[in-house]
C-alpha cells in the first residue's frame, strides 16, 4: 500500500467541508501551508482543522491488526507523536488546532464545537491573501483558487 494518507480520506474531508459550508462557515482554506498542512484553516483567525484517519492516528474505534502488531503499534505511535509535534508547532505560532477523528466528522457535536471555536476566535488578519479588502464571508475557497501543491502526507 503505497502512499496511504494518514489523514482522513478525501471523502471525509469533503464531507466536513460540506457540513461547515452548510452551517454558514466560510472563508476557510484547504491545505494551508503551515505546520502539518491542515485540511482546513482560517489563517486570519489562526484556527486549523485536521481530519484524522482513525486507524492511522490510533483512534479507540479501531483495533490494530493481530499480525505485525509491533509494527503497527510503532507506526501509529510515530503518527501520534508527529501529531503532537504539529500541534505544538502550531500552538507556538499562535494557532488553535482542532483534530476531528474520521468517525466523528458527521456528529453534531463536532460541528457545534467548530462553530463555537471559530466564533470565539478574533480575526487577527484577513483570511485572504489576495491583498483586496475582502471580508470574512468571502466566498473564495480553495475550490476556485489555485491549489498549493499537495504535500506528501505520510512521510
Ligand atoms: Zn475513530
Amino acid at each position: 500500500m503505497a502512499a496511504v494518507r494518514s489523514r482522513g480520506n478525501r471523502s471525509t474531508e469533503i464531507a466536513l467541508g460540506k457540513l461547515m459550508w452548510g452551517a454558514g462557515l466560510r472563508g476557510y482554506r484547504k491545505h494551508w501551508p503551515v505546520a502539518g498542512t491542515p485540511d482546513f484553516a482560517w489563517p486570519g483567525r489562526k484556527v486549523a482543522i485536521f481530519v484524522d484517519g482513525c486507524f492511522w492516528h490510533g483512534c479507540a474505534c479501531k483495533k490494530l491488526p493481530e499480525t505485525n502488531r509491533k509494527f503497527w503499534d510503532s507506526k501509529i505511535r510515530q503518527n501520534q507523536a508527529r501529531d503532537r509535534r504539529v500541534d505544538l508547532q502550531l500552538c507556538q505560532d499562535g494557532w488553535l488546532t482542532i483534530r476531528v477523528p474520521e468517525c466523528e466528522v458527521n456528529s453534531h457535536r463536532t460541528l457545534a464545537r467548530i462553530i463555537r471555536i471559530i466564533k470565539s476566535r478574533p480575526q487577527y488578519t484577513e483570511d485572504t491573501n489576495t491583498g483586496t479588502a475582502s471580508k470574512q464571508e468571502s466566498e473564495i475557497t480553495a475550490e476556485n483558487r489555485p491549489q498549493p501543491s499537495l504535500v506528501a502526507r505520510n512521510g
